[in-house]
């Protein structure tokens, strides 16, 4: 890992008008991890400097630069490699909503910037020589010691810093997921403790944060040993915590359930917020035979519209609601490895859902019983080499993709009008049932024939 030409650059014109210039933040941390043999990429490369935007902009006078956010400091330096945020040292006023500075003011001191930051693992600059090569840390609160010991702790009084700014306990979960961290006790009190707080912080904020988290390698981890925290933002969760699941299928009560799920989906966000709301509307569907044991009917219906009410009070865009409320109804519904069946399912969800569908099933299913894992494991195998299958032969499963259309219809003497869609209809289903091929002697004959 080295420190990219257009970041040297940007501290060696900074340094050369005079001023100091540091690489700051994240990008220290994940320098720090990459040299502790630790695969992490450094993305985001941000630096920090003592003059304010005017000054950079003299500073880097040969170098186009856009005002990214002159009020609070930040300019963005567009270089060959890259771009790059340069912002003043800061440092923030009171904030009297537990959200946004009431005011930011600049500083001289690089201390006083690192010291509004919210943990000491991204509280560091790093010092370049001449040569441009790493000389060293600023590190005035012990981040480097916390990133070795895996500990992730405040800076300063942890209730304080999430009384200025409640995302940050969400930021916790997600440094402490992502990076494998333990998090301190008082650093973990404080979360707790001001969780209520989160209530004030903006829907959009929220949802971006626990997207994030759930990406993470060990946030569905975090996410179950703080049940208080996932509910405070998803109070839909409250009876899931704790519910029991007296059947064989199952070994976890619903909470852990879904997070176990979440654990064992892919990384992608579609898929893991599947996972976390897929089974949400269990405990409302909840009955008991008489011999003991529970069942959820409807669930998936109940899961959906909760799903629905949580993603559109969190402002999700359409495509992420759309995606994940159609994954939830369908995520109990029968799959088997049949042709007939797969291009049913096709049909009505596309590819692209029908592949996540299969997937959704791995990961509710790698939550369950053993004998639940047994049972359907090699079921979805033989679904996902079918899929894969009528996929490659090219196989019809909408209008589109059928090798008649109307126009074939109307030139043999069917009136244009809503008769041509139903016979078009008639024939893909026969497609469908597998009782004819996609080809347009058979096809027409099955949408000419008197029904
Ligand atoms: P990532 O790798 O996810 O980008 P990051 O540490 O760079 O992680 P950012 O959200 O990009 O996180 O923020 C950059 C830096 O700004 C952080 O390392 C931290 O020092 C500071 N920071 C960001 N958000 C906050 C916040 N809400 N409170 C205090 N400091 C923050
Ligand atoms: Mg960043």
């Amino acid at each position: 890992m080295r420190v990219p030409d257009g970041v040297r650059e940007t501290i060696r014109a900074l340094r050369a008008a005079g001023h100091e210039a540091y690489p700051v933040g994240g990008c220290v941390r994940d320098l720090l991890l990459s040299e502790a043999g630790e695969d992490v990429a450094v993305h985001d490369w941000d630096v920090c400097t003592d003059a304010t935007p005017e000054e950079m902009k003299t500073a880097l006078a040969g170098h186009r630069t856009i005002d990214t956010g002159i009020r609070h400091g930040t300019i963005t330096v567009l270089l060959p490699d890259g771009q790059y945020e340069v912002t003043t040292f800061r440092v923030d006023g009171t904030y009297s909503d537990g959200r946004h500075p009431d005011s930011v003011s600049f500083t001289a001191s690089v201390g006083r910037d690192l010291a509004r930051r919210d943990f000491t693992i991204n509280a560091m600059a790093l010092r370049l020589g001449a040569d441009g090569e790493p000389a060293g840390i600023i590190d005035p609160f012990g981040g480097r010691e916390d990133l070795e010991r895996r500990r992730l702790r405040c800076v300063g009084d942890p209730r304080e810093r999430f009384e200025e700014d409640a995302l940050r306990i969400l930021r916790a979960l997600r440094f402490a997921g992502r990076l494998g961290l333990e998090i301190d006790p008082a650093t973990r009190g404080a979360m707790l403790e001001k969780r209520a707080l989160l209530q004030r912080i903006s829907v959009e904020r929220i949802l971006d944060e626990l997207g994030k988290i759930l990406l993470t390698e060990h946030g569905w981890e975090l996410l179950r040993q703080y049940p208080e925290l996932l509910t405070e933002i998803l109070p839909e969760l409250r009876p899931c915590v704790g519910f029991a699941q007296r059947n064989p299928w199952h070994r976890f009560n619903v909470y852990d359930h879904l997070l176990f799920s979440v654990g064992s989906a892919p990384k992608d966000l579609t898929l893991r917020m599947t996972m976390l709301l897929h089974d949400v509307g269990k405990p409302a569907a909840a009955s008991t035979d008489e011999a003991g044991i529970d069942h959820f009917y409807g669930h998936g219906e109940l899961s959906a519209a909760l799903a629905e009410q949580i993603l559109r009070r969190l402002h999700s865009s359409n495509r992420l609601l759309g995606d994940v409320v159609e994954l939830v109804r369908y995520h109990d519904a029968a799959v088997e490895p049949s042709a007939r069946v797969l291009r049913r399912l096709l049909n009505r969800l596309g590819e692209t859902q029908l592949r996540r569908l299969l997937a959704v099933k791995r990961a509710d299913t790698a939550a369950q019983s053993q004998m639940a894992r047994e049972r359907k494991l090699p079921e979805l195998e033989r679904c996902e080499e079918l899929l894969e299958q009528i996929v490659a032969e090219r196989q019809a499963f909408t209008l589109r993709d059928l090798r008649i259309n109307g126009r074939d219809l109307i030139e043999r003497g069917v009136a244009p009008g809503p008769e041509i869609g139903r016979r078009l209809q008639r024939a893909l289903d026969a497609v469908l049932d597998g009782t004819i091929e996609n080809e347009r002697e058979a096809l027409l004959a099955a949408a000419l024939a008197d029904p």
